[in-house]
């Protein structure tokens, strides 16, 4: 493992380490793909953080979702079940279990719900009612109707980055850390990745960096895609004054018509997120409890943790959220 922070490399020195590939970047994505190569190949994954798995793949709500997402995203989730379900010796403990999901719309959105619902096997179709059966914190009338789907699960994605970091390094990838790849240079053999005081050399390299992949695509002289970086809000609720504890069987809860979820831990907190569009990727200054307490996204939430709730509408202004990141 290299700690490369300091100063740049001479731009024409020759790479001072070769390899078959170097995979830009150390999230899930990188780590994974690094993983995989690292069987056959010299491997070099170059990380612009002190640690791997800092950003996106540290925020994940870990669910294993078959029918979310894009048809491609949808098919790519489905072949990883065998592997998740019987992982190779890297992987330390069941990297899943099961958590069932409820994808709900509020009053006057069903129709994206009856949608989904006939285009797509072993969903159950809820009405509110049955809905509050199962989730007593939802608020009466918050809900029109909601899919239940049992065949989803709740990752560890810890032990999943562990077993894929495990496994890269003992087949014998390279890890460099504090190592943003600055530029990267086509060359007649392949390409030069210019790190802070290195320069790698490799025949392919994989822009693997997540919200910043068209940032990457820049500084090897290519065209970007028009990706849009987007700040995701976690928050959390207590559940204190709850009608129940909150269980490992209770479902994770996903509006269809907006990006957020409320996905109900054990530790008796909600933990929900909201989407904000932005430009900066790895700006550390998510929404503060306050600001996300008076908006609009966080009083639509379906949850109340009073008994009675007296805003069966759609907005309630009960919970506060205790902690947001
Ligand atoms: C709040 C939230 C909830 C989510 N919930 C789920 C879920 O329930 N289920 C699910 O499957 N997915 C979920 N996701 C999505 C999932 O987390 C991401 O798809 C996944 O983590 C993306 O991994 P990545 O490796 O592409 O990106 P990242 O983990 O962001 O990794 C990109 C890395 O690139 C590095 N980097 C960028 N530029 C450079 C450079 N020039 N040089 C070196 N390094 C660089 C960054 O430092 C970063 O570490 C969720 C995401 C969020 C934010």
């Amino acid at each position: 493992m290299t700690d490369n922070s300091g100063d740049s490399a001479d731009p024409d020195e020759s790479p001072s380490h070769m390899f078959d590939v170097v995979v830009v970047v150390g999230g899930i994505a990188g780590v994974s793909l690094a993983y995989e190569l690292a069987g056959d190949r010299r491997v070099a994954l170059v990380e612009t953080e002190f640690v791997l798995g800092y950003h996106a793949t540290s925020r994940s709500a870990t669910m294993f979702l078959e029918t979310y997402g894009g048809l491609d995203v949808r098919a790519l989730t489905k072949g990883s079940r065998t592997f998740l379900e019987d992982p190779p010796d890297y992987f330390v403990g069941p990297l899943m279990s099961p958590r069932p999901l409820l994808q709900f719309a509020v009053p006057g959105h069903g129709d994206r719900v009856r949608e989904l619902r006939s285009s797509t096997e072993g969903l159950e179709l809820l009405e509110t009612d049955e809905i509050r059966a199962i989730c007593p914190y939802v608020r009466p009338g918050a809900i029109e109707i909601g899919l239940h789907e049992t065949r989803t699960q709740e990752l560890d994605a810890n032990a999943l980055l562990q077993g894929f970091m495990a496994g890269m390094r003992r087949r014998g990838a390279e890890v460099f850390k504090n190592a943003p790849a600055m530029r990267l240079e086509q060359t007649s053999s392949g390409w030069r990745v210019h790190i802070p005081r290195l320069t790698l050399g490799a025949s392919l390299v994989v822009n693997a960096a997540g919200a910043w992949a068209d940032l990457t695509a820049l500084s090897a002289g290519l065209s970007p895609i028009g990706l849009i970086p987007r700040r995701r809000t976690a928050f959390t609720i207590s559940t204190d004054g709850s009608p129940r504890d909150v269980t490992a069987s209770d479902p994770l809860l996903y509006n269809i018509d907006e990006p957020s979820t409320s996905n109900p831990k054990v530790n008796n907190y909600f933990a929900l997120q909201r989407i904000a569009p932005h430009v900066n990727p790895a700006t550390p200054n998510p929404t503060t409890s306050r600001s996300l307490a008076h908006s609009n996204a966080f009083k639509r939430s379906p949850l109340c943790t009073r008994d009675r709730c007296e805003h069966p509408g759609p907005v309630c202004e009960h919970s506060a959220p205790t902690a947001t990141w």
